[in-house]
């Protein structure tokens, strides 16, 4: 699918656990996946912690960690000729099972959003209940559009960066990106099955891709 990559490059050296191989559900495909040590430790930071405590600061850090790999596939996205988003899919377990970069460029695809490859590619190759306990972590909010795409896809998590009002300011009405300024838990609101959401989450790194880009 062009735009879309499964797993990871891992040639960068930032993971060393041994990963656990996924099998996409009907493409057969091998998806990579990170190892639980770089969140993990968070959660052993306090002694006098709960067990609730400690799971929080562990979710924090692993949403964290993925939210920074987003950005890390967003700026792979521009240094393809593409805009700077990206978005990544992680199961329960924290495995890799999708990334997907911005796919507007070749053919001009302006419904080539990240989240909306992702949500694509996640309905006709993860089981539905796989997708129910997944988390997208996605570079900015979804638009309307990928909010629908999500939901429709029954992705029971997201995790965003930057806010869609943050993004119009940098876009304002760029031809590439007039952004649709809608908070994607109005979209999620409106459905009839529960999408948590969080975000805006380490907005100023998230920004930081887009300085400059929609400058005309
Ligand atoms: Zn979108």
């Amino acid at each position: 699918m062009a735009g879309t990559q499964l797993g990871l490059d891992r040639d960068d050296g930032e993971f060393d656990a041994i990963p656990t191989q996924v099998t996409l559900a009907r493409s057969g495909m091998p998806a990579q996946t990170l190892p639980n040590a770089q969140w993990s430790s968070a959660m052993a930071m306090n002694d006098d912690s709960t067990a609730d405590d400690q799971s929080a600061a562990g979710t924090q850090a692993r949403d964290a960690h993925f939210l920074r790999h987003s950005f890390a596939v967003a700026r792979r996205s521009m240094s393809h000729g593409n805009h700077p988003f990206a978005a990544v899919l992680v199961d329960a377990g924290g495995r890799v099972l999708i990334e997907a970069e911005n796919g507007y460029m070749p053919a001009r695809d302006a419904t080539a959003h990240a989240e909306r490859l992702v949500a694509t590619q996640a309905c006709t190759s993860i089981a539905a209940d796989i997708r129910a306990t997944a988390t997208l972590y996605s570079s900015a909010e979804p638009c309307a559009m990928c909010a629908g795409a999500i939901y429709w896809a029954g992705i029971g998590r997201v995790v965003y960066g930057l806010s869609e009002r943050r993004l119009r300011d940098f876009t304002g009405n760029h031809p590439e990106n007039p952004t649709l300024d809608l908070p994607c838990r109005d979209v999620f609101a409106s459905g009839q099955r529960t999408t948590e959401v969080v975000g805006p989450l380490l907005e100023d790194e998230a920004a930081a891709l887009h300085i400059g880009v929609w400058d005309r």
